[in-house]
This record gives C-alpha cells, sequence and structure tokens, in this order.
C-alpha cells in the first residue's frame, strides 16, 4: 500500500476503496456507491468450484465465493495445483469490472484434511477429551497456515455444535455434550483468524451449525430441535457467543429446526439474537443447499429465498443453481420483496471482511506457506494432540503401560488403517478406509516402540506366548447423516469376531476404540484388562502409542456421558442416569509404573 515515494495514497489518486490507508469503512461505502445490483447479487453467491465450468464463469457471474465441498478437491490433490487452481479463479474475479476479489471456503475442520499430505489432527471430540484449550489454538493456527498455503482464506470450522445424543452422525465434531467445552475450544478461532485477518498465514473461521444442530430430537441428522427457548439459550448457544466475543468472521445456519422452523427460515435467532443481540457484524452463511431444504422438497423456489435472505442470512452456499438463485433473488428484490436495504446490509458485511482480510492488496496465494503443509513440527503438534486426547477409562492389574520387554499381539481393523482411524472429512467427505493419506497407523506407532509387536489384523495366531494383547476396533469413516445410528451402537460382526479370537487365547487384552462416539460395549468391558478411547486420532498413530507404552501419562478426560446400553440416549451429565463412565472419567497411570 505504501506508494514508491513513500507517502500514502492521497485521495483523487483512484476510487476510494483501493487505497488501503482508509478505514475498512469508507471503503466499503466507495465500493458499494459503485456496485450494479447484478455485482451485489453475485457477492451474495457461494458456488461450488465444481459448478462453475471455467474461471470465467466467476467473471461473468460476478460471484463473490467460492468452495470446495468435502470431496470436490483439485486433480491431482497436490498443494501446488490447489494454489494454482485458487490464483487462477482469483484473477477471474479481478477480472470482474471492480475487481473485487473473492473469497474461497473448504471445510478445514481437523487441519487442512482435503489435501493430500497436509496433517490431519484429531477430531473435534478428541480435542474436547484434551481440556487444552491452548493446545486446540495452536493447531487452529497450524491448520490455518497449511489452509493460506493452498490460497484459502475461509475455513468452515470450528462446529461448535453440543452434541446431546451419540447417535448422532457428528457426534465428532463436537466438542462435546455441554456447553463449557466449545466454549473454551472457541480458542481454535483465534488460531485460526490470527491477531489480525490480514496478517499472513491467517483465515476466516466458521462458527457452526447456528443454532441447535446437535440437540436434534432423536440425534437425527438435520433434525428437529425441540426446546424452550430458556433451554435452547442455555445449552447451544454460549459456544456461539463466546465466538462472536473472539471476532468471529462468519456463522453458518444450520440443517437443522426449531421448533419445527428450518433455521435458514429462522429471522428471530440470525436477526434479533445472532446479529442484534450478539453483536455479530460478520457473514452469516447458509449450509450448502440449505436454502433448498426449507420447505422439504428439492430445488429452491422464491418463497425460499425469500425466507432466507430476510431471515438475514448474506450469503448462500447454492452450490450450483448460481445463475438461477441471482435471477430468482433479482426478481424478489424488484417485487419488493427482498428489500434493497438487506442486499446493501448483506453485501456491507461481506466486503467488510474481504477488505479485513487484506484480499484487496494481496489477492493471491501466498506461497511462503506451501513449506508448512504436513510439516515436523505441524506433525509434532498433532502428535502431541493424539496423546493428550486419548482417555483411559479401564486399566485392570496395570495392564497398561506396556512395557518393551513384554510380546505384545496387535489386532483389529483399525491398528493398521490410516483412513480408519482419521474418520470422515479426510480427503473425500465421508472418509475411506486405507492408505488414504501419508501418516503413521497405531500399529505403525507401537512398532516404532518395540521390536516384540506382532500383528494379525483378525487375530490369527495368538497364543499363550503373549503377553499382553492389543485389539484396536471401533468405527469406520462417515459423515454427516450417513453416520446416525438409530438402531444399536455396538461394536460390528468383525470386531467382535476378532475380540473373541483374543479372549479364546486367555490373553490379557486391552481395547483401544477408534470411535467417533462411545461405543454400546458393557456387555463386552468385563472381558477386556484395559479399554482407551482413541477417538479420532488422525495422520499421526504414534501419539496413541506414546500412551499405550507410557511415554506420555494420560489425561483425557470424557467429553461425553458413557452410556450403558444405547437405549438410554440421549444421556448427558446432570440427567441422572446411570452411565458406564461419567462424564468427565479418565484415569492416570500411577506416579511410578
Ligand atoms: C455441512 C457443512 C459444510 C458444508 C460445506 C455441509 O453438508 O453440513 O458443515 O461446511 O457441507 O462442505
Amino acid at each position: 500500500a505504501l506508494l514508491t515515494s513513500g507517502t500514502p495514497a492521497l485521495a483523487g489518486n483512484g476510487p476510494a476503496y483501493k487505497d488501503s490507508w482508509r478505514p475498512v469503512k469508507v471503503r466499503v461505502a466507495d465500493l458499494l456507491s459503485r456496485m450494479s445490483l447484478d455485482d451485489k447479487l453475485g457477492q451474495m453467491m457461494q458456488a461450488e468450484r465444481l459448478g462453475v465450468k471455467s474461471p470465467q464463469d466467476v467473471t461473468t457471474g460476478r460471484l463473490g465465493s467460492l468452495l470446495s465441498g468435502g470431496s470436490s478437491q483439485p486433480t491431482p490433490n497436490t498443494p501446488v495445483t490447489w494454489a494454482d487452481m485458487y490464483d487462477g479463479f482469483q484473477q477471474a474475479a479481478l477480472a470482474t469490472p471492480l475487481g473485487i476479489p473473492l473469497i474461497y471456503g473448504v471445510d478445514a475442520v481437523h487441519g487442512h484434511n482435503g489435501l493430500y499430505g497436509a496433517t490431519v489432527f484429531p477430531h473435534n471430540i478428541g480435542l474436547g477429551a484434551t481440556r487444552d484449550p491452548r493446545l486446540v489454538e495452536k493447531i487452529g493456527r497450524a491448520t490455518a497456515e497449511e489452509v493460506s498455503g493452498t490460497g484459502i482464506d475461509w475455513d468452515f470450522a470450528p462446529c461448535l455444535c453440543v452434541a446431546r445424543n451419540d447417535r448422532w452422525g457428528r457426534t465428532y465434531e463436537s466438542f462435546g455434550e455441554v456447553p463449557q467445552l466449545a466454549t473454551q475450544m472457541t480458542s481454535i478461532i483465534t488460531g485460526l483468524q490470527g491477531t489480525r485477518l490480514d496478517r499472513p498465514g491467517s483465515v476466516m473461521a466458521t462458527a457452526k451449525h447456528y443454532v441447535g444442530d446437535g440437540g436434534t430430537t432423536g440425534g437425527v441428522n438435520e433434525g428437529n430441535t425441540e426446546l424452550g427457548e430458556q433451554e435452547l439459550r442455555a445449552i447451544h448457544l454460549p459456544p456461539f457467543k463466546a465466538a462472536v466475543q473472539r471476532g468471529v468472521g462468519s456463522v453458518m445456519i444450520s440443517y437443522s429446526s426449531w421448533n419445527g422452523v428450518k433455521m435458514h427460515a429462522g429471522s428471530y435467532l440470525i436477526n434479533d439474537v445472532l446479529k442484534k443481540e450478539l453483536g455479530f457484524t460478520g457473514i452469516v452463511v447458509s449450509d450448502y443447499n440449505g436454502v433448498d431444504k426449507i420447505d422439504g422438497k428439492s430445488g429452491f423456489t422464491p418463497d425460499e429465498v425469500e425466507a432466507a435472505i430476510n431471515a438475514g442470512i448474506d450469503m448462500v452456499m447454492v452450490p450450483y443453481e448460481w445463475q438461477k438463485f441471482i435471477d430468482t433473488l433479482r426478481s424478489l428484490v424488484d417485487q419488493g420483496r427482498v428489500p434493497m436495504s438487506r442486499i446493501d446490509d448483506a453485501n456491507r458485511r461481506i466486503l467488510t471482511k474481504k477488505f479485513e482480510l487484506g484480499l484487496f492488496e494481496h489477492p493471491l496465494t501466498d506461497r511462503r506457506f506451501l513449506s508448512t503443509i504436513g510439516s515436523k513440527p505441524h506433525r509434532d503438534l498433532a502428535r502431541q494432540a493424539v496423546r493428550e486426547s486419548q482417555v483411559l477409562l479401564k486399566n485392570e492389574n496395570h495392564v497398561l503401560p506396556l512395557s518393551r520387554h513384554e510380546k505384545v499381539f496387535v489386532a483389529g481393523k483399525n491398528a493398521d488403517d490410516l483412513g480408519n482411524q482419521s474418520g470422515g472429512w479426510t480427503v473425500g467427505w465421508q472418509g475411506t478406509s486405507g492408505p488414504v493419506i501419508p501418516g503413521t497407523t497405531i500399529l505403525q506407532g507401537l512398532q516404532q516402540k518395540s521390536a516384540k509387536v506382532t500383528y494379525a489384523k483378525d487375530g490369527t495366531g495368538i497364543d499363550r506366548s503373549y503377553d499382553v494383547a492389543v485389539a484396536v476396533v471401533g468405527e469406520t469413516p462417515y459423515a454427516e447423516g450417513k453416520g446416525d445410528r438409530p438402531q444399536g451402537m455396538g461394536l460390528d460382526a468383525t470386531d467382535l469376531a476378532t475380540l473373541q479370537k483374543l479372549k479364546d487365547s486367555g490373553v490379557p487384552t486391552v481395547v483401544v476404540l477408534v470411535s467417533g462416539r462411545p461405543l454400546d460395549i458393557a456387555a463386552q468391558l468385563p472381558d477386556w484388562a484395559g479399554l482407551v478411547e482413541s477417538w479420532l486420532p488422525g495422520s499421526e498413530g504414534q501419539g496413541v502409542a506414546d500412551v499405550l507404552f507410557g511415554d506420555y501419562n494420560p489425561t483425557g478426560k470424557l467429553p461425553v456421558t458413557w452410556m450403558r446400553s444405547a437405549d438410554q440416549q440421549p444421556i448427558n451429565v446432570g440427567d441422572g442416569k446411570p452411565a458406564l463412565f461419567p462424564f468427565g472419567y479418565g484415569l492416570r497411570y500411577p506416579r511410578h509404573w
């Protein structure tokens, strides 16, 4: 922003909005005064990048934003292809008459998880177990750096849902069942956004999903949260309040309903509570096709668009039919059904963030951050997070920690599987089993500790020559509604068969559960000498091995109440239901072992 002469740009040297020396407010007002209705409607659109045929679409549609949804990585999926793609789209946005840069968003919900080779941190449920907001802030910072290395400016994280029913498929995206945990962990927002949004290596964060996504009846994804206002405010609102206080740049609206009204049409909670009462001045963004879903039928109608925009949604994740959306919104404005003041307010909010992010001054990828992607310091941080997230639930006769002198037999479908230990939102939306990302499996972590580790996935070959067996079992990847478990919540047949072999051998067995939530294990628990809940640790399996071998004395505490049986769901702290392990439970090793 400095002229070569070293003097600030002076009024008259060009439009005020291009002058970085002026206050953001002045720049926004100036830019807004120059924009046509087409410019303004375009700014409010967030298209899926697979929904634009070429960067040219960004120019002609005057699109304000793009996103890469869960499964829309560039092919090949490398940091440089991401950065090049970003820059290509950004150039297209800069080619519009006013040269308004676009803002690009991804779901980096446990590290820059859409990118092959990124550091993949534990999912939020594990971070909730750490009770360590400073660690979580550092994870935010590391994630922001890796995201910045690929040009991306906006992260659809953190999920501040308070998961009240573990049947819900997004329980692992929650920091825990009480509002205090998500509130504490809003520290991740400070990590992501840095001290200033325009500081290199900062990205804009998103508090999602506003509000009550974790409180639906039956734990149904995108379901109905049936709660009185007082309870909604007491359980689900506090993390959003904290996020606003931390200056979160955006808030994403929940697919769920509150007492039968779709949040995407919930004017009271968005306009009156979030914007007026909490004083949120950033961008309210819809969820993916969220406007579409207001009436429960596919395809958005003028009524839905009117309801959503007037409810206070500033930017719509369209994601494909952005041209139709623009046309619909234009005709609503023409008919006076959506007031121009609402369009201007939405634009003011969007443009303010773009100026604050420094996009007008530095629109292209800051490639200095490419080298941070999957770097040693970030992987070390992830390993520390994995250690701190492990929760020791049972330790009969001090079967743990393992010793290097013991013969250890390792089994289980999740022992040697990076995809399974990372869960959903890993490269693909749903995640996949197998070696989908670079990293270290739990088995590899154990093998690095001791030469006396033998492995057979299904437990074949276990006999009395072993001192201890470690069974790494649990869930396989899922995301959103695909993870809902309306029926049972127990271990699958594969796991039960593996565990049976270990039991039959008579060797004391330690179970390591890789799962996004508590499972219904009360019937098997008496068979096990030890139990560790590992959650979804991500790319650094050594952190689990550190705890199992006692190189780290476990400190993790349950962020959720552990059911005795699935039919107790929902079960939460303070509700009087008898738990298998209470909220906050977590053992340590004795001081000298
Ligand atoms: C999810 C959001 C996510 C969005 C964009 C939706 O299906 O509910 O959490 O940010 O997709 O990928």
